[in-house]
């Protein structure tokens, strides 16, 4: 199959010579076959960024060469990278990159007149690409009055402006709840299948791998094995590849429960503080090891943070019991547990703030709130959540000032508001969205 991407002996330095240099990239060799859909997965720092950037002729790199559609895009000008890559490739940013002092239709207009595109065509091509992202109605908005989700997909169709045959996308979930993240992975892989583009993404969350074909593992500035489809599947691949990682362990060693609960807990609290996904690794370990009852841990969720639980509130406390005793239960091994968390993944954190959020402006109608105060009530109700706010704390933040790291509102508004996040977090209110 023919390559679309080469990467020849890559050795790539941050400020080399320096005290404080990094050696990012070494001795990558690869190649991306065209119309496949690739991932670069590692822990944080292990290099993908800088990965993606070299190979799509943003970062340069001291030794060794890329080629791009059989072109060697290694010693290039800076201007013919820039040139190059603007017809070639497509780069979706974690942080969207959007501009914004230009609306959204300029937005994605802006990389066609860049190579020459005239006026007209432009605008229509961009007209198409909103309409395909579910974006019309944006269109003469500026981005900052769009949801995280909704700047992403303009950020899609931008990077779709000059119908490159690489997509590029380095985290491109980051930023976004469940949902959304859905979307965009549904949308990367119609851009593979049915556009039969490359696409290249960049994850450190295994449970985005779910359309990938070849999946590259990234440990220090290596590659240090290469998986597609083909072989094995993803899930399992990864499962595999997360299992020996950590523990080089097997399924009957002592060492095996530790290592589950090391991998299990950072699934299953995704966007929660290292700290919390600590403790929770530390009960799941004495839970699996049957240090701790049933009553015992489910107790421990609940309890606050600072009194030695993990402060989860009421439902999710439940959700995650469930899973822990049935994973017990059936003894699941955890391959099992990670294909099936794969398939289901637990609700990040904001996602959760996002219903609540939703179903509060759902119930408050008399009242307009500007997008500026919706993000500062988005962080009471997550720090809420996370437990580094208590109830008694949260009528003064929301009654303080927009510029005073406040929410800005009224005390009696500030004090509906309130219970209702006080019953989702007790359990009192089931919410159906
Ligand atoms: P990842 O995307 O996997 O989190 P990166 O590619 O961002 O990893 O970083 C790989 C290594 O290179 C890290 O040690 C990081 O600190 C370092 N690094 C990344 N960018 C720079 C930079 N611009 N200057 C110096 N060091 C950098
Ligand atoms: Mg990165």
């Amino acid at each position: 199959m023919e390559p679309i991407i080469n990467v020849e002996n890559i050795n790539l330095w941050y400020d080399k010579g320096k005290p404080m240099e990094v050696y990012a990239l070494k001795n990558v060799n690869l190649s991306i076959t065209k119309g496949d859909y690739v991932s670069f997965f590692g822990p944080s720092g292990c290099g993908k960024t800088t990965m993606l950037y070299a190979l799509a002729g943003i970062d340069t790199y001291q030794e060794g060469h890329v080629s791009i559609s059989g072109q060697d895009i290694t010693g290039l000008s800076n201007r013919d990278l820039a040139i190059f890559r603007q017809k070639g490739i497509g780069i979706i940013f974690q942080q969207f990159n959007l501009l914004p002092s230009l609306t959204v239709l300029q937005n994605v207009i802006l990389p066609m007149l860049f190579i020459g595109g005239s006026t007209k065509e432009s605008k229509e091509r961009a007209e198409m690409l909103l309409k395909r992202l579910n974006l019309e109605e944006f269109a003469e908005r500026y981005p900052f009055e769009l949801s995280g989700g909704q700047q992403q997909r303009v950020g899609i169709a931008r990077a779709l402006a000059n119908d490159p045959p690489i997509i590029v996308a380095d985290e491109p979930l980051g930023n976004l709840d469940s949902v959304n993240a859905k979307n965009v992975l549904a949308f990367l892989k119609e851009l593979n299948e049915k556009d039969g583009r490359t696409i290249i993404m960049v994850t450190h969350e295994a449970w985005s791998l779910q359309d990938v074909k070849t999946v590259f593992y990234m440990k220090d500035g290596i590659v240090v094995k290469q998986e597609s489809k083909a072989e094995k599947p993803i899930a399992e691949s990864v499962a595999e590849y997360l299992y020996g990682e950590l523990g080089q362990t097997h399924k009957e060693d002592p060492h095996t429960e530790l290592v589950s609960a090391h991998v299990i807990s950072n699934f299953l609290l995704r966007g929660f503080s290292q700290e919390e996904i600590k403790r929770f690794e530390e009960l799941l370990h004495e839970r699996f090891i049957n240090k701790l009852s049933a009553v015992d841990f489910h107790r421990l969720l609940l309890r606050p943070y600072d009194k030695g639980g993990v402060g989860l509130w009421k439902i999710k406390a439940e959700r995650l019991f469930q899973s822990v005793e049935e994973i017990i239960r059936e003894k699941k091994t955890l391959q099992d547990v990670l294909i099936h968390i794969e398939k289901n993944p637990e609700y990040p954190i904001m996602e959760e703030v996002y219903t609540i959020r939703n179903w509060i402006l759902r119930t408050l109608d008399t009242f307009k709130f500007s997008f500026e105060r919706i993000d500062a009530l988005d962080q009471v109700i997550a720090d809420r959540l996370r437990g580094y706010l208590v109830r008694e704390q949260m009528v003064p933040i929301f009654t303080r000032s927009l510029d005073q790291a406040g929410v800005g509102l009224s005390l009696h508004i500030a004090m509906q508001i309130t219970e209702k996040i006080e019953a989702f977090f007790d359990g009192t209110a089931v919410i159906h969205t």
